[in-house]
């Protein structure tokens, strides 16, 4: 058993040491499903950014950089968004709960996958 001696657990009477072993080999299982997760995540991640870096057209300034809606000069003139610098319409921006701020859609999305993989990393979220 590798991980018995790695941890050297010889000074555990047995059951103890069984049983910790038990949760250790749980954990691996654990650890395993967690990375599949975060492979996932992180290719959702590269998804979402290559869907967000759209090449912006000549006209960029005045088209939404997320629906390429056309936006107007006086009316839904669009707003940088704080993340990107990205100038996008009303309706693909979404707010935090509670707050001024607002982001696009896609650095919205970017925000929630990093959270969560940030929360894999820290094995907060690893309850089965
Ligand atoms: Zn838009
Ligand atoms: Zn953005």
């Amino acid at each position: 058993m590798d991980v018995a001696d790695d941890l050297n657990l010889s000074f555990l009477l047995e059951h103890e040491r069984d049983s910790i072993l038990k949760v250790l080999q749980k954990d691996e299982k654990l650890r395993k499903r967690e990375e599949k997760r975060i492979r996932k995540l992180k290719n959702e991640l590269l998804e979402i950014k290559r869907k967000g870096s759209r090449p912006p057209r000549e006209s960029a300034e005045r088209q939404c950089a997320r629906c390429i809606k056309t936006l107007g000069l006086i009316f839904d003139r669009g707003e940088l968004c704080d993340e990107c610098q990205l100038r996008v319409c009303s309706e693909c921006r979404v707010s935090a709960p509670k707050r001024r701020q607002w982001r696009c859609n896609v650095c919205f999305e970017l925000c929630v996958v990093r959270m969560s993989l940030a929360r894999s990393h820290l094995g907060v979220d690893i309850l089965p």
